[in-house]
C-alpha cells in the first residue's frame, strides 16, 4: 500500500506494522519455496523416468522463480518501511510517529506530515 493511502487509512503506526507483517510473510514464503526446491531436487535425483525428472526440475524452476520474487518483495517492503520509519521523528521535538497526514504527492510516495505534539511540518519520502 502506498504511503499516503496507508497513513490516511490506518495511521502511520498501523501502516508501518502492516508493511512489516507483509514483508515477513514474503520471507516465510521464501522459506517454503526453499523447501520446495530442496524437495523437488531430491525427487529429481531419485526419479526413474525422464518425464518424472523433467516435472521435478520444472517444479524446481517454479519454486526458484517464486522464491526470488518473494525475496525481492520482502527486501523492497522492508527497506521502504524502514526508510520511512527513519523519517518519522519530528525534526523539532523528536517525537516518534505521532503525525498527521497533511498533503500527499500525486503518486502517494511523498507526504507532508504535521507533528501532533508541536505542529511542526516536514516531508517524508518513500
Ligand atoms: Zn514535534
Amino acid at each position: 500500500m502506498r504511503l499516503a493511502d496507508g497513513i490516511r487509512k490506518h495511521g502511520f503506526r498501523k501502516w508501518y506494522e502492516r508493511e512489516l507483517l507483509q514483508s515477513h510473510a514474503h520471507l516465510a514464503f521464501v522459506f517454503l519455496c526453499t523447501i520446495g526446491i530442496l524437495g523437488s531436487l531430491e525427487a529429481a535425483s531419485s526419479a526413474r523416468s525422464m518425464g518424472d525428472r523433467a516435472s521435478d526440475l520444472l517444479t524446481t524452476l517454479l519454486c526458484s522463480a517464486a522464491g526470488l520474487w518473494a525475496l525481492r518483495r520482502y527486501l523492497l517492503l522492508l527497506s521502504t518501511a524502514e526508510a520511512v520509519a527513519n523519517q518519522a521523528n519530528c525534526p523539532e521535538c523528536t517525537t516518534y510517529a505521532r503525525l498527521n497526514l497533511l498533503q500527499a504527492s500525486e503518486d502517494g510516495r511523498s507526504v507532508i506530515v504535521g507533528c501532533r505534539k508541536c505542529e511542526h511540518r516536514w516531508q517524508i519520502d518513500s
